[in-house]
């Protein structure tokens, strides 16, 4: 098997890669070694801003429950609502329509593991258990602890150190998927960055921890998160009836921010990079995409010829990643008191958080600046995350 251009991992940003380099006229194959199968897809949740942001627009065919917004709940208890619209989505039914767009632009799909992605003469020689493909660009796209960059060579993450190790319980409560707000709890509770609330529609959410600095077995984490969510709610809800369904495990690279992705006739996109959360995953993916199939139309596929990847990458979304992962540190070194004494500010003060991102960071500035300086990052973090 020979083409242009190889995508391992049909995640969103190997299918947002497989179509825009299909569409941008190359020759396509988009592995994947769940491809047919079902998935192991555990992301469920976005901020409308974020799919705005990453110049995409949601659709109703996969949601399954609108969000009016976020509360940010600190140690305490403190609330700082947040007005930004939300969706959970049936995500066996995003995937399907995404990967029924990129087949239509011509993306050929196939069922494989990649184990490497030696060079070969102009191009890279993919072993896979499918067979080996030949290809002049491969783009890796198979997640945070995807293998075929780094085998080659490749640090695509600048700090693998800080990717945030998840658990994320799917859970069944009469009535509460009906809540409208994503909840995030900061603070000792999911050290490093946050524990999650989401809610699914009907008696669906899910119950998650993303934890950074405390290696991979975060269940503990959970756990207690969970006994937590629980007599939050047992005034209204008979929470001992809450059960659990499955548990998600995986990481999120959200600051660990993208580091070498690109090498001759090959690149890295989406978790793989550092590059986190399924909106932005989906535009890196399309920028990667998009560069691979003009880099093998003009023969160039050196590492230079796919640098307009990075460039164009760092334009879109660099200072963003630099500032998130400032704030996830900041964040990281605020104890429990600390983030209390934030929030409390924020609940009491008169913080309008509506209208552009720029009117949201603004406003906030000017609220913290006359409190707390220095823990600005923090709350652009998570105004970022809306
Ligand atoms: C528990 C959890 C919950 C999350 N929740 C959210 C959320 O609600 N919202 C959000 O925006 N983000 C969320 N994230 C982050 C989100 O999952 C990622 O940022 C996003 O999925 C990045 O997608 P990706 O396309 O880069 O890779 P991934 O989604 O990781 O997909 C990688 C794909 O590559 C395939 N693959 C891997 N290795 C190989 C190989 N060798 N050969 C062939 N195929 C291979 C896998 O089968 C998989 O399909 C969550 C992360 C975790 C761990």
């Amino acid at each position: 098997m020979n083409c242009d251009v190889l995508v391992v991992g049909a995640s969103p940003s190997g299918i947002a890669a497989a179509t825009s380099a299909a569409k941008s006229g190359a020759e396509v194959i988009l592995l994947d070694k769940d491809m047919g199968g079902s998935f192991d897809h555990p992301a469920n949740t976005f901020f409308d801003g974020m799919f705005s942001r990453a110049g995409l627009a949601v659709e109703r065919e996969y949601v399954l429950h609108d969000l009016e917004g976020m509360r940010i709940i600190s140690p305490a208890g403190h609330a700082v609502e947040i007005p930004a619209p939300g969706s959970f989505i049936d995500r066996s039914r995003f995937d399907a329509l995404y990967l029924e767009r990129a087949e239509r632009a011509g993306a050929r799909l196939l069922r494989g593991e990649a184990r490497s992605a030696p060079p070969a003469g102009t191009g890279r020689r993919v072993e896979t258990d499918a067979g080996e493909i030949g290809a002049r660009v491969v783009i890796d796209a198979s997640g945070v602890d995807g293998l075929i960059a780094r085998r080659e060579g490749l640090s695509p993450l600048q700090h693998p150190e800080d990717v945030a190790w998840a658990a994320e319980a799917v859970v069944e409560l009469a009535g509460l998927g009906e809540e409208r707000r994503f909840e995030y709890f900061v603070g000792s509770i999911s050290p490093g960055w946050k524990a999650t609330f989401s809610p699914g529609g009907g008696d669906l959410a899910t119950l998650g921890v993303f934890v950074r600095g405390r290696g991979r077995d975060v269940r503990p984490f959970l756990d207690r998160f969970v006994e937590l969510f629980k007599h939050r709610n047992s005034a209204k809800y008979d929470v001992r009836e809450m059960k659990v369904v499955s548990i998600n495990r995986g990481g999120d690279a959200i600051a660990a921010l993208p580091g070498e992705i690109v090498a001759d006739s090959l690149m890295a996109t989406g978790a793989a990079a550092g590059m986190s959360g399924i909106a932005y995953a989906i535009r890196a993916g399309t920028i990667a995409g998009d560069v691979a199939a003009r880099a093998v139309a003009s023969g160039d596929v050196s590492g230079r010829g796919l640098s307009p990847y990075v460039r164009l990458w760092r334009r879109e979304f660099g200072l963003e990643y630099r500032m998130g992962r400032a704030s996830l540190l900041t964040l990281g070194g605020m104890d429990d008191e600390d983030i209390d004494r934030l929030a409390a500010g924020l609940a009491e003060g008169d913080l309008d958080l509506s209208g552009s991102l720029f009117r949201k960071g603004l406003s906030s500035g000017v609220a913290l600046a006359r409190s707390r300086p220095r823990m600005i990052p923090a709350l652009v973090w998570s105004l970022l995350q809306g």
